[in-house]
C-alpha cells in the first residue's frame, strides 16, 4: 500500500528537536517533548504504559489531519502510530470482515476495498489519516460514515490495563463523535470493518454525489466509479491532500454542522432561506458553510498567514507562514460573526491540543 506518511519524518533519533508541525496536515504545532514512532501494537501499548508510569502526558498522533496543536507545542510523549496491515479475518457468502491496523493509511484501505470488490467505504475515499482514527470522530463524507461498517474496535483500555474488543454500541457513534473523542482512555490498535461483496457501491445517499454520477438517491453504481467521482469532487474542494496546494493545508472541515432544536430553528432570523436537514429527536442540522458565508466570511477570507480555503468555506488553511494562534484568531472571528448574525454556536471539529478556541 502507498505510504501515507511519506512526507512526514519519523526519524526519532533527532526527534527531540522536532516541531510537531512536521506531523500535522496544517503544518502547525510547536516542539514535542519526545517523539516515539511505533510499528507494532505491542510497542504502542508499552509506550502508553511507560508514559503513565513516568507520570508524563501522552499525545497519540497518526496522520495528524484532525489536530490543532498549540504554538508552544506539547511537553510530553508524542506517540506516532505506524503499525500497518490489512487482513481478512472472516467471510460469508455476502461479506468479508476486514481488519485494518490502526496506523494503516485510510485511503489505501478504501482503495484496497474497492479493488477487491468490497463495498461500504467507497464514498469515504480521499479522507486523509489513518484507519485507526476513523472511529474517533466516526469519519463521514458523501453519505457514508464508518459507523455503517465498523463491527469491532480493538483498543487498549488504560483504565482496565488491557486490550478490549468494543462493539459498535460501546463505541457510541454519533455525528462526528464517539466514546473515543476527547477521551484519552482508549488507544485504538485495529478496526474490523464488515464490507459487502459487491461490484457496486452501497446506495448513493448524498445529493451532490448522485448528481455528479447522473444517478438518483438510492441507486448503486460501480465501486470504482463511486470512488473516482468522490475523489474528483473532493479534489475540487481542496479536500484531498496535495503538498503543492495550500488549500489542503487544513484539518478538513474546521467546524461541525450545528444541530439545533427544531423550535429554535423556526425562530431563527433568515431560517426561511437557510438550507437545513431535519434530524432525529426534533432537531435540525444546519450547514456551517452556509452560515459562515452568509455571516460575511467568503472563501479566501484571510487572517495573518492563514485563510479560509479558496475552494471550501469550512476549511481554515495555513498559507505557509501561519501560526496556530493566527488560525484560532481567524476561527474565533468566524465563530463570533456567525453567532452575532444568526445566534448559532459553531463548534470545532478537530481536537485542540494545548490550545483553545
Ligand atoms: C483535507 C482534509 C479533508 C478531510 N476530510 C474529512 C472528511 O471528509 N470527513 C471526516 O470525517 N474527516 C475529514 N478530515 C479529518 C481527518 O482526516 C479525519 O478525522 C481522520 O480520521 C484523522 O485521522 P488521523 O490519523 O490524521 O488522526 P490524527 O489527526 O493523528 O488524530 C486525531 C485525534 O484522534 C486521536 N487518535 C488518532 N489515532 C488514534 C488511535 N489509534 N487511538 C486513539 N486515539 C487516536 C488523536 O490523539 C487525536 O486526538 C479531513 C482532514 C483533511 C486534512
Amino acid at each position: 500500500m502507498p505510504d501515507a506518511y511519506a512526507d512526514q519524518t519519523t526519524d526519532t533519533s533527532s526527534a527531540r528537536e522536532h516541531l510537531l508541525a512536521a506531523y500535522t496536515t496544517l503544518r502547525l504545532g510547536g516542539p514535542a517533548g519526545t517523539v516515539t514512532a511505533v510499528d507494532h501494537p505491542d510497542d504502542a501499548v508499552s509506550v502508553v504504559r511507560e508514559t503513565a508510569a513516568a507520570g508524563r502526558r501522552l499525545l497519540v498522533l497518526a496522520g495528524g489531519s484532525n489536530v490543532v496543536i498549540g504554538d508552544a507545542g506539547f511537553d510530553g510523549e508524542v506517540l506516532l502510530l505506524r503499525n500497518r496491515g490489512v487482513e481478512v479475518v472472516g467471510e460469508d457468502p455476502a461479506s468479508v470482515l476486514v481488519r485494518a491496523a490502526a496506523g494503516e493509511s485510510w485511503d489505501a484501505f478504501a482503495e484496497y476495498a474497492v479493488s477487491n470488490g468490497w463495498s461500504g467505504v467507497e464514498c469515504l475515499s480521499g479522507i486523509p489519516g489513518s484507519a485507526g482514527a476513523t472511529p474517533i470522530q466516526n469519519v463521514g463524507a458523501y453519505g457514508q460514515e464508518v459507523a455503517h461498517t465498523i463491527e469491532a474496535v480493538h483498543a487498549y483500555d488504560r483504565e482496565a490495563g488491557a486490550v478490549r474488543v468494543m462493539s459498535p454500541d460501546e463505541c457510541a457513534f454519533a455525528y462526528r463523535s464517539s466514546v473515543f473523542k476527547h477521551n484519552d482512555r482508549y488507544l485504538v490498535l485495529s478496526v474490523d470493518f464488515r464490507l459487502a461483496k459487491s461490484a457496486d457501491s452501497a446506495p448513493i445517499r448524498y445529493a451532490e454525489l448522485a448528481r455528479s454520477l447522473g444517478a438518483s438517491a438510492g441507486d448503486r453504481v460501480p465501486l470504482r466509479l463511486a470512488r473516482d467521482t468522490v475523489l474528483k469532487l473532493r479534489a475540487g474542494k481542496g479536500m484531498v491532500l496535495d503538498p503543492e496546494d495550500r488549500d489542503t493545508w487544513s484539518v478538513g472541515s474546521f467546524f461541525t454542522n450545528p444541530v439545533v432544536p427544531a423550535a429554535f430553528f423556526a425562530g431563527l432570523s433568515g431560517s426561511a432561506e437557510m438550507p437545513h436537514w431535519p434530524g432525529a429527536d426534533d432537531t435540525v442540522k444546519l450547514p456551517a458553510a452556509w452560515l459562515i458565508e452568509n455571516a460575511g466570511f467568503p472563501k479566501g477570507f484571510a487572517g495573518d498567514g492563514v485563510a479560509i480555503s479558496s475552494k471550501h468555506t469550512l476549511a481554515l488553511t495555513n498559507r505557509g507562514a501561519g501560526t496556530t494562534g493566527a488560525l484560532l484568531d481567524l476561527a474565533r472571528t468566524i465563530r463570533d460573526g456567525v453567532h452575532a448574525r444568526f445566534g448559532v454556536e459553531l463548534h470545532p471539529e478537530p481536537v485542540l491540543v494545548d490550545c483553545a478556541l
